[in-house]
């Protein structure tokens, strides 16, 4: 299978351009090694899987599609690494993506462009680019990606893909490249609903080595697979097909709600308030945020130094420059400028402040429903160079998306179906830990 696999990439990725860097001998090594021990009680045991470039792979180079990590080699393996190692999963290689998971059309990697595993014209959406492309065009079962502000969800929902951003603290960051700390999280993109849940089984999970971890016992996810929705409480905001929402996702969004209803779900239209401010304080906080997380980067401790520095000073200052690309430091500009004395308190602290709206807005309508479904993007894959320049419009894409991480609500995006042959996300949106429930109507639904 993963002789089969190296085959399947190498015929199809001088398209897709979906892996920045294959793994080949060592994933035939892990291959042999688990053929030897025969163990197959894991329902991973033996699968073949693309790991997102941000996350931590012992030995094997990692460089969050950016310049200035490359040639880095981790001395650890994340959680999520040793997880599925454990569960015998085979590690093909890294996936594409935005640099540091920064944008929303993998067009930001230092290394390639990938493209929409239904059109090569066309973005595979990002950060998760790469992986959702790679599981999409069937070179691999399943991919991990990371999600800040829907870094998972929305690749999904470009590629007509199943892609879940867990819980917050549901799956450890230990050994995740961090971008966002209170917003990022590990999840799988994969082609069925049923792919998803067993790889969550396999990835979540307390680890001390990650503080905000949390201390849950983790439940069978599939366990509610194949159960009725008969009577399940669906709330379906408002917000969600105002102004900038494209007819055709839409149209498509509310047939799939009609197909929970007609399965015995009541569906009922409710108001999230505050959505409309979700991208301006996410802006603020996930910048401010990753100004300090990138801060690492200082051409000692990782991968590239420019070789024109003659001075500790140039060491830092040509290294940063050549290294980053221009949408990093975009956000690490915006995020010190957010965070200085003289602003603080009109930014990062009003940011904060609307961060705890938009929690209240979901509160208030998980006391009385089961799930919140909607459209996962408010348009569908455009052309690849055709937002790139226009940073706000790019950011404006994750509208429906970010007001999920800054509330570490489980999201989901599953296919609603196609429009001119592409595409169309629907999200779910669960209680805190309750993905199960996701997936229970996501499995009705598919
Ligand atoms: N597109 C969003 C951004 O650029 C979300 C990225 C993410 O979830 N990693 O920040």
């Amino acid at each position: 299978l993963t002789k089969d696999t190296f085959a399947n990439i190498a015929a199809t990725d001088a398209d897709l351009q979906a892996f920045i860097r294959l793994h080949e001998e060592e994933a035939l090594a892990q291959a042999r090694d688990i053929d030897e021990k025969g163990d197959f009680s894991n329902p991973l045991a033996g699968i073949p899987m693309a790991m997102k470039d941000n996350i931590a792979t012992n030995g094997l180079e990692t460089t969050g599609a950016s310049h200035i990590l490359e040639g880095f080699k981790p001395v650890y393996d994340a959680a999520v690494t040793t997880k599925l190692n454990e569960a015998g999963a085979v590690v093909v290689g890294k996936a594409n993506m935005d640099e540091f998971a920064m944008g929303g059309s993998t067009e930001t990697s230092y290394y390639k462009k990938t493209k929409n595993a239904w059109d090569y014209t066309k973005v595979p959406g990002g950060s998760s680019g790469g992986s959702a492309a790679a599981v999409a065009a069937g070179q691999v079962p399943y991919a991990l990606g990371s999600d800040t502000g829907g870094s998972i969800r929305q690749p999904a929902a470009f590629n007509g893909i199943v892609g879940m951003k867990p819980t917050y603290g549901r799956v450890s960051r230990f050994g995740l490249f961090a971008m966002a700390s209170s917003l990022d999280q590990i999840g799988p993109l994969t082609r069925t609903v049923k792919d998803n849940a067993l790889v969550m089984n396999a990835i979540a999970g307390f680890d001390k080595r990650d503080s905000t971890s949390a201390e849950l016992e983790v439940p069978d996810f599939t366990a509610k697979l194949g159960e009725s929705i008969k009577g399940m409480k669906i709330a379906v905001p408002e917000e969600y097909f105002q102004e900038g929402i494209a007819t055709e996702v839409a149209t498509q969004v509310k047939a799939a709600i009609a197909q929970l209803e007609a399965m015995g779900a009541q569906v009922d239209q409710v108001s999230l308030p505050h959505t409309q401010y979700g991208v301006a304080a996410y802006y603020v906080l996930m910048a401010s945020e990753a100004s300090s997380n990138l801060q690492r980067y200082d051409g000692i401790r990782y991968g590239f130094r420019s070789p024109e520095a003659k001075s500790l000073e140039e060491v830092y200052k040509d290294t940063r420059t050549d290294g980053f690309g221009d949408e990093v430091k975009r956000r690490i500009m915006l995020g010190t400028y957010s965070l200085s004395a003289g602003a603080y308190d009109a930014f990062f602290k009003k940011a904060a402040q609307v961060r705890t709206l938009i929690i209240d807005d979901f509160n208030k309508v998980f006391e009385n429903y089961d799930l919140i479904v909607g459209p996962t993007t408010p348009t569908q894959p455009y052309g690849i160079g055709e937002e790139i320049d226009d940073p706000k419009a790019m950011y404006l894409g994750d509208v429906l998306t970010i007001p999920v991480n800054l509330a570490g609500l489980p999201g989901l995006s599953i296919n609603a179906g196609f429009n001119g042959g592409m595409p169309i996300g629907l999200q779910m949106i669960g209680k805190p830990f309750d993905e199960a429930t996701i997936y229970q109507a996501a499995y009705a639904f598919e």
